[in-house]
């Protein structure tokens, strides 16, 4: 049993007379067994608040705190968010030349576990979890990220949240860019993970379209820095017919 707690979260990026407050004071409680959604417009602070969980230097936490069962993951490095539980799908966005998606996986498994997971088992993990992300086995001999597609690279990170298996899985935008059977592939992967264990997710979302595929039990609309307003899975049909309008609306008349 897992919790990870925002409390009042303000977070700038920028430095000096530059310095822009982009997270205006984040409450949200996300425990195991519970799927959060955080949907809002473009630019209101969605990948902000994932990149500030996740420890990204560019992003300066200026008020509020981040616990994970009760331990401050502000002052942790991303290596000990990682081994404390939480996966940030963002997290290793980038190529890296010369290690294929095998070893990055088995790499980053024996640093959160504290050690190596048994060779034979872990290839055979590997390969059922890959097959059943209806991935080309060759994918595991490729380098990571280098000419993957918007596809590949998401079928890359729920592979990772499988085989990582983490307590808290934070998954931002996992629906953009995905034709849908590709979508359908990728949800189905997050809610075999959610049928199985206690995994607390927090899926952060523009649209509302991979919610039909990974019903949420809370809803958080997220608009201007902060949450604005929460509901169940009701609150996403809303969202859907109705779009942001009202919310952005409000809050403008509060700035
Ligand atoms: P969302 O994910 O909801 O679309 P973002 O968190 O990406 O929103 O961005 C929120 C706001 O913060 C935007 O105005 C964006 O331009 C700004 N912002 C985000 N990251 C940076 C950064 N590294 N440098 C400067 N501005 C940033
Ligand atoms: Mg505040
Ligand atoms: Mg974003």
């Amino acid at each position: 049993m897992s919790v990870l707690e925002i409390r009042d979260l303000h977070v700038s990026v920028g430095e000096g007379d530059d310095a822009k407050e982009i997270l205006r004071g984040v409450d949200l409680t996300v425990r195991s067994g519970e799927t959060h959604a955080i949907m809002g417009p473009n630019g209101s602070g969605k990948s902000t608040l994932a990149y500030s969980i996740a420890g990204h230097p560019k992003y300066t936490v200026t008020g509020g705190t981040v616990t994970l069962d009760g331990e401050d993951v502000l002052a942790m490095t991303v290596d000990e968010r990682a081994r404390a539980g939480l996966f940030l799908a963002m997290q290793y966005p980038v190529e890296v030349p010369g290690v294929s998606v095998s070893n990055f996986l088995r790499t980053a498994a024996t640093a959160i576990k504290g050690e190596a997971p048994k060779l034979r088992t872990w290839v055979k993990d590997v390969k059922a979890e890959m097959e059943l992300l209806e991935m080309d086995s060759a994918f595991a001999e490729r380098n990571v990220n280098e000419g993957f597609s918007g596809g590949e690279k998401k079928r890359h990170e729920i592979l990772q949240m499988r085989l990582l298996k983490p307590a808290i899985a934070i998954l931002d935008e996992t629906d953009s860019g995905l034709d849908v059977d590709a979508l359908r592939i990728v949800s189905e992967g997050v809610n075999r993970t959610r049928e199985e264990g206690e995994i607390g997710v927090l899926l952060i979302t523009h649209y509302t379209r991979i919610l039909r595929y990974i019903k949420p039990d809370f809803v958080h609309v997220f608009v201007a820095g902060k949450v604005v307003a929460e509901g169940g899975a009701e609150l996403a049909d809303q969202l859907e017919n109705e779009g942001y309008a009202a919310y952005v609306k409000d809050s403008n008349e509060l700035a």
